[in-house]
């Protein structure tokens, strides 16, 4: 399948700002290549702090990356000017972690998501607002009318992701980056989201970029899944091959960490620690302080992300000599 999105050795830096400022980058994404077919849905795993949603907003061009290059649809969007940008955003949508921030509290939830319609150019007026309905009514935020009037604290959390998705999803986008919009809800409602970014990743076929701290809700939604730890790809591959396989020590201890997806015949694996500081990322594998298999060479040499087998990449020395 062509990709639709493709990163090109991306990094993203930040200059540390307040008491920090004038110390080392934060070097949030560090060099990360990856592709999005259209109709694909790619879940980006890791810990807090390892880079996922600024890779996100790098490639929804949110972020001008520092280094790198990204191309959606065929075209480099790395340096263009946001007047040129304005044409493709409608293409291009966020949904949100936090839904509250989707909105503003002082504006009617439907005005919120008719205002993305006209920005856009997609509808004006009238016919702005019978769309937005028709919109609320089919994912269940039901009757339509009535939610269109309602401020964002008259509804709940599950009922204000689904308004967060609609308004993402209002100007039917090729390309949506979810950023964690489950990890706020409870469990009895994250299912019924997922069906629902599932329902239009198939009517409109478009491809998502799913973010995720948790294995378990990229084993429900995503055909592949990249793992991510301090600003770099560790692993790649198929959602039943890293699953059933994962070949990265720290893949594994994600795996783990979660019992209804731990393989039991394996030994548990334990990372020590916490995520480094990404303005300081130790040298070698980034890993190596945490890992129990590091050997001296995990300590010197950076492992490279390397095609183990078709599609899978694995960056670990121990991985690509297996
Ligand atoms: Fe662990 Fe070494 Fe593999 Fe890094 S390269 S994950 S330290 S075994």
């Amino acid at each position: 399948m062509p990709a639709l999105i493709e990163a090109h050795e991306v990094k993203m830096y930040f200059k540390p700002s307040g008491i920090m400022a004038g110390s080392a980058p934060i070097r949030a994404v560090d060099g990360v290549s990856l592709s999005i077919a259209r109709g694909e849905t790619l879940a980006l795993v890791g810990e807090s702090g390892s880079g996922k949603s600024t890779l996100g907003r790098v490639l929804l061009r949110l972020y001008q990356p520092t280094a790198g290059r990204v191309i959606f649809d065929g075209i480099d969007i790395t340096r263009m000017p946001e007047r040129k940008l304005r044409p493709l955003r409608r293409r291009m949508q966020l949904i949100p972690q936090d839904p509250y921030a989707a909105f503003n509290p002082r504006i009617r939830i439907g005005e919120s998501v008719k205002e993305v319609l006209e920005v856009h150019g997609v509808a004006r007026g009238e016919e702005a607002v019978e769309k937005v309905v028709a919109l609320f009514e089919r994912i269940g935020l039901v009757p339509g009318k009535e939610f269109y009037n309602r401020y964002p604290y008259q509804l709940s959390g599950g009922q204000l992701q689904r308004a967060a998705i609609a308004r993402a999803m209002i100007v039917e986008p090729d390309f949506v980056v979810a950023d964690e919009p489950t990890s706020s809800l409870d469990v009895s409602i994250r299912a019924s989201i997922i069906e629902l970014l599932e329902e239009f990743r198939k009517r409109i076929g478009q491809s998502l970029l799913f973010i995720t701290h948790d294995l378990a809700v990229a084993k429900l939604i995503a055909d592949r899944v990249a793992v991510m730890y301090l600003g770099k790809l560790v692993e790649l591959g198929s959602t039943e091959a890293i699953m059933e396989n994962p070949l990265h020590p720290y893949t594994r201890a994600l795996i783990e960490a979660i019992p209804k997806l731990r393989i039991r015949a394996r030994p548990k694996l334990r990372l020590k620690g916490e995520i480094p500081d990404p303005r300081h990322p130790p040298p070698g594998c980034r890993l190596h302080p945490r890992c129990p298999y590091a050997t001296d060479r995990c300590r010197k040499e950076e492992p490279p992300l390397t095609e183990v087998e078709k599609g899978r990449l694995v960056a670990c020395w121990l991985a690509a000599r297996s």
